[in-house]
C-alpha cells in the first residue's frame, strides 16, 4: 500500500493554515481536478478523491486536531494496520458542496446545486460604441444592434407546444439533480450530479414548441436606443437594465452594458470636464495685443489677447468646458498661447528688427535683466 500523503501537502497549505485558507485551497484544487473537467486525465479522479479526503479532515476542527496529533492514524483506525484499503474512518463526505462551486464558476454548467432549478437571471451583454468628442460632451442617443435571446412568445418561454405544458421529470422527480452513492476504498462518497433526463430543469417536455425547438428561447436581433448623458468620458459604461439575455424559469433579464470610446478631437483636448486648446499667435500679436476669435465647443468667442502676452500664457473661459455627468455643471476651457517666432525674414523685416533691438537696447528681454548679466551670474555662482 502506498504511503499516504500529508493532508496539508495535498491541499498545498501550511500546517497552521486558517479555515479560510484551507477552504480556498480546496475549492481551487477541486475545480482543477474535477473529473468532469478532466475526462482525458485518468489520474484526476484519484487526485480529486485525495483532495476531498484531505479537506474532509482539515475542515473539521475535531478531526484536524486528531490528525495534527496522531497523523493519519488519528483519523483512520485502519491506517497502518495492514487492512488493505479499509478506509472507513471518516464516513460520508458529501460532495454536494461542489454544486455550489461549479454553479458560481461556470454559470451552472456543472455539478448541480439547488439554484439550477430556480429562477435565474439572464446573462449580461457587453457592447462598445464610439462617439465623437461633441457627442460625448453634449450627450446624444445612439442606436445599437444587439443579438440576444428572448423568451419565445409562442410558448411563453416554457418550451412546450402551445396547449401543453412541461411535466415533472420522472428521473429526478423535479429536483434537477440525482444523487449517487459510490463505494470506494476510501469509504462512501455521495455525489450529486445534474439529471441527464431533464438537463437539470426538473421538467421534461413531451411535445416541444416548434418555434423554439423546446428551448423556450429565441435569438433576436434588437435595435436599442442608448441615451448617452452629456459629459460621459472615455471608457465609461452606460447600463441598460433588463436589456441583456432573457432570464430563465421566471428569472429577470440580464443587463446591457455599453462602454464608450471617444474619438480624439482635431483641436480640443479633454481633461476631465475641462477642455484645452492651444492657439498660435505671432510675436507681434503677443507684443501688441490683439483680438482673436477663439474656437469653443459652443462656437467661436471673441477674446482680447492683452499686450505683452508671453509664450505659454493661459487664459480661462469659464463654463466653456464639458458638463459633469452627475451635476451637469460645465468645466472650463483653457487656452494656451504659443508665440511663433518668424522664420525666413525679408531683408526689410531684418532691418526693422535690428532697429527694434537697438531701440529697446534689449532691456525688455529676460525680464529686464540684460543677457550678459545672466551669463555673469551663471559663471559667478
Ligand atoms: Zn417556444
Ligand atoms: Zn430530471
Amino acid at each position: 500500500m502506498a504511503e499516504k500523503r500529508d493532508y496539508y501537502e495535498v491541499l498545498g497549505v501550511q500546517k497552521g493554515a486558517s479555515d479560510d485558507e484551507i477552504k480556498k485551497a480546496y475549492r481551487k484544487l477541486a475545480k482543477q481536478y474535477h473529473p468532469d473537467l478532466n475526462k482525458d486525465n485518468p489520474d484526476a479522479a484519484e487526485k480529486f478523491k485525495e483532495i476531498g479526503e484531505a479537506y474532509g479532515v482539515l475542515s473539521d476542527s475535531e478531526k484536524r486536531a486528531r490528525y495534527d496529533q496522531f497523523g493519519h492514524a488519528g483519523v483512520d483506525p485502519n491506517y497502518g494496520a495492514g487492512g488493505g484499503g479499509g478506509y472507513g474512518g471518516f464516513g460520508d463526505f458529501d460532495m454536494g458542496d461542489l454544486g455550489d462551486i461549479f454553479g458560481s464558476f461556470f454559470g451552472g454548467g456543472f455539478g448541480g446545486g439547488q439554484r439550477r432549478n430556480g429562477p435565474r437571471k439572464g446573462q449580461d451583454i457587453q457592447q462598445y460604441i464610439t462617439l465623437s468628442f461633441e457627442e460625448a460632451a453634449f450627450g446624444c442617443t445612439k442606436k445599437i444592434t444587439v443579438n440576444k435571446s428572448e423568451n419565445c412568445d409562442a410558448c411563453g418561454g416554457t418550451g412546450a407546444k402551445a396547449g401543453t405544458s412541461p411535466e415533472t421529470c420522472p428521473t429526478c422527480h423535479g429536483s434537477g439533480q440525482v444523487r449517487q452513492v459510490q463505494q470506494t476504498p476510501l469509504g462512501q462518497f455521495q455525489t450529486t450530479s445534474t439529471c441527464r433526463t431533464c438537463g437539470g430543469s426538473g421538467k421534461v417536455i413531451k411535445e416541444p414548441c416548434q418555434k423554439c425547438n423546446g428551448s423556450g428561447r429565441v435569438r433576436v436581433q434588437k435595435s436599442i436606443d442608448i441615451k448617452v448623458p452629456a459629459g460621459i468620458d472615455d471608457g465609461q459604461t452606460i447600463s441598460a437594465r433588463g436589456q441583456g439575455e432573457a432570464g430563465s424559469r421566471g428569472g429577470p433579464n440580464g443587463d446591457l452594458f455599453v462602454t464608450v470610446n471617444i474619438k480624439p478631437h482635431k483641436i480640443f483636448r479633454r481633461d476631465g470636464n475641462n477642455v484645452h486648446l492651444e492657439v498660435p499667435i505671432t510675436f507681434v500679436q503677443a507684443a501688441l495685443g490683439c483680438e482673436l476669435e477663439i474656437p469653443t465647443l459652443d462656437g467661436p468667442v471673441k477674446y482680447k489677447i492683452p499686450e505683452g502676452t508671453q509664450n505659454g500664457d493661459q487664459f480661462r473661459f469659464r463654463g466653456k468646458g464639458i458638463a459633469s455627468v452627475r451635476t451637469g455643471v460645465r468645466g472650463d476651457q483653457y487656452v494656451k498661447v504659443n508665440v511663433e517666432v518668424p522664420k525666413n525674414l525679408t531683408s526689410r523685416q531684418r532691418e526693422i528688427l535690428a532697429q527694434f533691438a537697438e531701440e529697446s537696447n534689449e532691456k525688455n528681454y529676460n525680464k529686464g535683466r540684460k543677457f550678459k548679466d545672466i551669463i555673469k551670474d551663471y559663471f559667478n555662482k
